[in-house]
């Protein structure tokens, strides 16, 4: 047994912790627990724990249903939420995901990240990632399409002082932390009800993870206050969005490879050709990036969400942006991502990020020129002619255009490329044959 193994299995008897959650994550980004005793983790480090995978979204065939939980003993944390003992009685783990005979699950998604992160490793590259993760805090009310009432009256960064947000925000922060996540920023944004919490950069896997918590714990502390907590890309037609821009950069060693203090936006050649890769694909990884239905009412234009594939050193209608805060600091060097929404599976939306920037990086993709009109305010033709491509304006295209790629299918593997579609197709076919009250409203009248 490893150190960190004993370190966990100690720490569970010092704290008297009484549920181990097993947690992992499935192929559409929901999170997954099974809670053990202490008494059978011992057991679970050796073993794993086996679960009807076939019960999982996008795991196992019913041939194959069964499936073994591996904690990883890195992710041990004790959940911050106090017994009415005053006591904190569980921890969690995250999970990696394994057949019967021990090979990794090819429909894990921690597994598709991971497994493009050995890729960018060959390469010599680790990557980190920040995400700025915005989401609403809507009033509690039922979930059977009633429209949603913002918690809160107020705007961009406000202080609301009569509002529920800052001291909910004050409560996550707090929360998160006592589970190892770092927070940078947190803000209230545009719309009413919406905030925004900025967590401090780490490697991709960690983060993915952390935001697989993040949600988790934003959610709880949302339901301990009264309010909830949705983190759906758009539920206001007449308020943008809730976006989830992912900050990267790809480290040689200890060497940011994305710095360069002699070019004008201190990007390398390095950076420059990921935001190329990620520019020439993005219309095939949007179906991962925006996963749902609604994601695409999200990205039109005037939301600041991005709608063309082009880029800029601080241009926000753009989908890629160098933010130019701290232009000097060769550390944090980065590109920012501004398509993912807040609804979106971290683990596959990093590795279809980091796959594409990784082409861009191998194939010595030459990045078209910046974006330095407002790209909102031009027509799709004066959009066309200055060579920007258009994103995906609805799941269906975004199914199509995935469809077609070899570089997405390539870094899902096929076992989840093929779940996906299939499952992404159903979706959008059953609200295809929705009829909606704007098509009654504009149409009965005939
Ligand atoms: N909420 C906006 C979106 O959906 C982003 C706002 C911002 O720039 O922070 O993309
Ligand atoms: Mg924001
Ligand atoms: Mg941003």
């Amino acid at each position: 047994m490893d150190r960190q193994m004993e370190f966990v299995l100690r720490t569970l008897e010092e704290r008297d912790i009484r549920f181990v959650r097993l947690w992992f994550t499935d192929v559409l980004g929901y999170l997954k627990s099974v809670a053990i005793a202490p008494a059978e983790l011992e057991g679970a480090f050796a073993e794993g724990i086996g679960f009807d995978g076939s019960a999982i979204e996008g795991f196992s065939r019913v041939s194959e249903a069964d499936t073994v939980a591996l904690p990883d003993p890195s992710t041990f944390q004790i959940l911050p939420w106090e017994h009415k003992d005053g006591r904190q009685h569980s921890a969690r783990m995250f999970c990696d995901i394994a057949m019967p005979d021990g090979t990794p699950s090819w429909a894990d998604p921690r597994h598709v990240l991971r497994r493009q992160l050995g890729k960018a490793s060959d390469l010599g590259f680790s990557c980190y990632v920040h995400p700025e993760i915005e989401f609403f805090l809507l009033e509690n009310g039922p979930l059977d399409g009633t429209p949603p009432i913002p918690a809160d009256t107020g705007g961009y960064f406000d202080q609301a002082v009569h509002d529920s947000a800052p001291h909910f925000r004050r409560h996550a922060i707090d929360a998160l932390e006592q589970m190892g996540i770092s927070v940078e920023f947190s803000h209230h944004e545009t719309a009413p009800g919406q905030q925004e919490i900025d967590l401090r950069y780490a490697d991709a896997l960690s983060m993915a993870d952390n935001v697989m918590t993040f949600r988790y714990v934003v959610k709880e502390v949302a339901r301990a206050e009264g309010v909830r907590a949705s983190f759906m890309p758009k539920p206001f037609a007449d308020h943008a969005g809730s976006a989830m821009h992912t900050h990267m950069s790809l480290f040689e060693g200890e060497n940011n490879a994305f710095h360069n203090p002699d070019d004008p936006m201190q990007l390398s050649a390095t950076g420059k050709a990921f935001i190329a890769g990620i520019l020439e694909h993005a219309s095939e990884i949007s179906a991962v990036t925006n996963q749902w239905v609604n994601s695409y009412k999200r990205l039109i234009h005037g939301g600041e969400a991005p709608t063309a594939a082009s880029w800029g050193p601080s241009n926000r209608s753009a989908l890629v942006r160098v933010p130019m805060y701290t232009p000097n600091k060769a550390s944090s060097r980065r590109v920012e991502i501004r398509s993912p929404d807040s609804a979106c599976n971290p683990y596959l939306t990093f590795a279809v990020l980091l796959a594409a920037g990784l082409r861009g990086i191998e194939k010595g993709y030459e990045l078209p020129p910046e974006a330095e009109d407002d790209v909102w305010s031009l027509t799709s033709a004066e959009r066309r002619a200055m060579g920007y491509k258009e994103l995906p304006g609805s799941l269906g295209e975004a199914l199509e255009e995935m469809e077609k790629s070899e570089l997405v299918a390539e870094t899902l593997g096929e076992h989840v490329f093929d779940f996906f579609l299939r499952n992404k197709r159903r979706e959008w076919a059953e609200y295809r044959s929705k009829v909606t009250p704007f098509e009654l409203q504009s149409y009965l009248g005939l």
